[in-house]
């Protein structure tokens, strides 16, 4: 099988699985109880604590454990937009393609009167730090901007976007979800208010993620209970999972130049061979990207098709986002960057790690070629293209 699809998740890493067994096996207490049993997990939680903090650049109180990358996108915008409402101020800028953790939430906010302003990311999927500037206003409580696309892998200034914000006082969150643990990140230089990660994007384990917020920042609370996290998330901390995540993240953190290296090399080998295949056309900049995402749209073809007849020659891959498969929208992210919907329902998207090899790049350049031959073979709406009754989208 060739997995090719690391930004839907990963595999656990070796390191990662065997720090948590003995905390699955051995030392399951409560790390909230007196006695030294619970202690010891107690113990384990704080350099846990200290290791994500250490990778991200932040201090061991700053960061708060969750349930994952949904749940700090959560908590991080309307704790912004709990402080925002105190003040009268109301207006939230964000993008149009951010990750649905984030667009629902601020959606719910619309309804309860804040005004949304979804910044355009333009054709290469790259937002400006001008448009940040141009957009806030007095009553602006929160910008909200991805580090990096989950579906076209482009990668934001997010330092220069930091920059504006902190210049103007406005707090700024970023969901790091997909760059955390595969591309620097530094809160300090950043200029990074909050910041959302999830440890099974990076070869952690599902379930668990963190949400860092800086000292001035008061969180509200989403799940109230218990005095875990100071008070602010409620719930006995999931110890195993937590203790994975920071070795996950240590690991991948550790490897990142050496990993990207390869990982590099495959991804502009597939894009090359991709490229050569006739109306397609890659999504998002080609520079400003993230190491592993390989993102394509090929005419006259169906997404869903494509995927199914790749899991038949053994290659999993994914079509617009995880979240949205299973529904016949096309995915929000390519219509944001201007596919007209024809085109964005023939999106592919390969996710490569460091574990994928030049056999596995062999292999899709084969087989992705073949099947996208196949399924024009058969389309109607392709046959019109060839006889001149349609237009071509897309150049040849
Ligand atoms: C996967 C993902 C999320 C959601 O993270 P979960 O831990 O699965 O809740 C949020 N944002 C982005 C960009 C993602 O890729």
């Amino acid at each position: 099988m060739v997995y090719a699809d690391n930004a839907a998740t990963t595999k656990m890493s070796k390191i990662a699985v065997s720090a948590m067994l003995p905390y699955i096996e051995n030392f399951w207490g409560n790390p909230s109880s007196l006695y030294s049993f619970g202690q010891k997990a107690a113990e384990a939680l704080v350099c846990a604590r200290e290791k994500i903090a250490a990778c991200i650049c932040a201090s061991p109180s700053e960061i708060y454990f969750t349930s994952g990358g949904s749940e700090s996108d959560n908590q991080a915008i309307i704790s912004a937009a709990k402080i925002g409402a105190r003040k009268n101020k109301k207006h939230i800028i964000s993008s149009s393609f951010e990750h649905h953790a984030v667009l629902h939430t601020l959606k719910k906010l619309e309804k309860d009167g804040f005004e949304i302003e979804l910044l355009d990311v333009h054709v290469n999927g790259v937002i400006n730090p001008q448009q940040v500037a141009d957009s806030i206003r007095e009553d602006t409580c929160l910008v909200t901007v991805m580090f990096a696309n989950n579906e076209i892998g482009t990668v934001q200034p997010i330092a220069e976007i930091g920059g504006v914000c902190r210049a103007r006082k406005i707090p700024f969150h970023t969901d790091a979800v997909q760059a955390a643990g595969h591309i620097p990140i530094d809160v300090q230089k950043q200029n990074i208010d909050m910041l959302s990660i999830s440890a099974h994007k990076f070869h952690g384990p599902k379930g668990v993620g963190v949400l860092y917020a800086r000292k001035n920042i008061p969180l509200t609370n989403l799940i109230e209970g218990g005095a875990q996290e100071k008070g602010k998330r409620g719930g006995t901390e999931n110890v195993p999972a937590i203790i994975g995540m920071a070795a996950a993240l240590e690991e991948a953190c550790a490897n990142m130049e050496e990993n990207n290296r390869k990982i590099l090399r495959l991804r502009n080998k597939i894009i090359g061979g991709l490229k050569k295949i006739p109306h397609s056309a890659l999504n998002g900049d080609g520079e400003k990207r993230l190491p592993g995402n390989v993102s394509f749209c090929f005419e006259g073809i169906e997404g869903e098709s494509l995927l199914l007849l790749l899991d038949d020659r053994g290659i999993c891959a994914s079509s617009g986002s995880a979240c949205t498969s299973g529904s016949l929208d096309p995915s929000h992210v390519l219509l944001a960057i201007g596919r007209p919907h024809e085109i964005a329902h023939g999106s592919l998207r390969l996710s490569l790690d460091e574990n994928n090899s030049e056999d596995d790049a062999e292999k899709i350049l084969q087989v992705v070629p073949e099947v996208v031959d196949y399924l024009r073979s058969m389309s109607p709406l392709w046959k019109d293209k060839l006889i001149g009754k349609r237009e071509f989208l897309l150049p040849e």
